[in-house]
């Protein structure tokens, strides 16, 4: 079943790396003048800069913030790098309460010099590891599961079953699941994965692009809505059927658009997001 077409801009967040050549201060500026209501912050984007009073000033310029992206990588052959891991994700999750962040994104990680089920064994034990901090500092944790393609070095979580199973396996409040059309768009068990991620509560975010095809690197060659061939307001509609009411955060890496004016950029984004999401 697919949805209707979106009305207005209320569930619109955009995450910062999508106007990277912005600094957060211009970012914040301009989504707001563009009656752009939320924000999810890259780590990146708060180089330098208070999280607290960054968090302030977002919330004075109206905008909601949805999410502190990213922590994650805990996998290692090195028992010292999964430690060094660990402490980066507790400042992570310090960072996310200080800015006000309800929720911080995990990209998994993996490390090639070791199987898959052994990096995700080690990401289980990340989590077990960060969920009192996550409990205390009020954030809750989402794990992102990325398109089998970066199962070398970036997740051991390639489908939505896969981080299904992990949320699951904790059953806490505080662990649920990002879900990204990007990584998922080509399960044949999408659906069906949706809906049991929202059956559990543990569908925690919406990321949402394109995917260009033909696709001409496959980090930062990222479709706006429309442009490519995943079928976002299908997906919409499964993750709204499964009870999803947050936001639609655009996320997009593009060498293309970031080399473009972002002020028109930024309006083509909300054009596409009304016609095609
Ligand atoms: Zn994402």
């Amino acid at each position: 079943m697919s949805s209707g077409r979106l009305k207005d801009f209320s569930r619109l967040c955009i995450h910062t790396i999508t106007t990277k050549p912005w600094e957060i201060e211009t970012a914040v500026e301009q989504y707001a003048a563009e009656g752009v209501p939320a924000i999810s912050v890259w780590r990146e984007a708060l180089c330098g800069r208070d999280p607290r009073r960054t968090g302030e000033r977002i919330r004075a310029a109206g905008l909601a913030v949805v999410a502190l992206v990213r922590g994650g990588f805990f996998p290692s052959v090195s028992a010292g790098k999964r430690k060094e891991a660990l402490a980066e994700n507790e400042r992570a999750l310090h960072e996310a309460a200080a800015l006000g962040a309800p929720l911080l994104v995990l990209v998994p990680g993996a490390d090639p010099r070791q199987p898959p089920e052994t990096s995700r064994q080690q990401i289980r034990e990340g989590i077990a590891a960060l969920l009192p901090l996550a409990e205390e500092t009020g954030v809750r944790l989402a794990i992102e599961p990325l398109h089998p393609m970066y199962a070398d070095t970036r997740s051991a979580v390639n489908t939505l079953a896969q981080a299904n199973d992990m949320a699951e396996y904790f059953a806490s409040p505080w662990v649920g699941v990002a879900v990204d059309v990007y990584h998922l768009w080509w399960d044949p068990d999408l659906e069906r994965e949706i809906a049991r991620c929202g059956a559990h509560d543990n569908l925690f975010a919406f990321h949402i692009c394109d995917w260009r095809v033909p696709t001409t690197d496959l980090l930062n060659d990222r479709g706006l809505m429309g442009e490519g061939c995943i079928p976002v307001r299908q997906i919409r509609g499964w993750v709204e059927e499964a009870g999803f009411t947050g936001y639609h955060e655009v996320e997009i890496f593009s060498d293309r658009y970031w080399a473009e004016d972002q002020k028109s950029f930024l309006r083509k984004i909300k054009k596409v997001y009304l016609e095609h999401s």
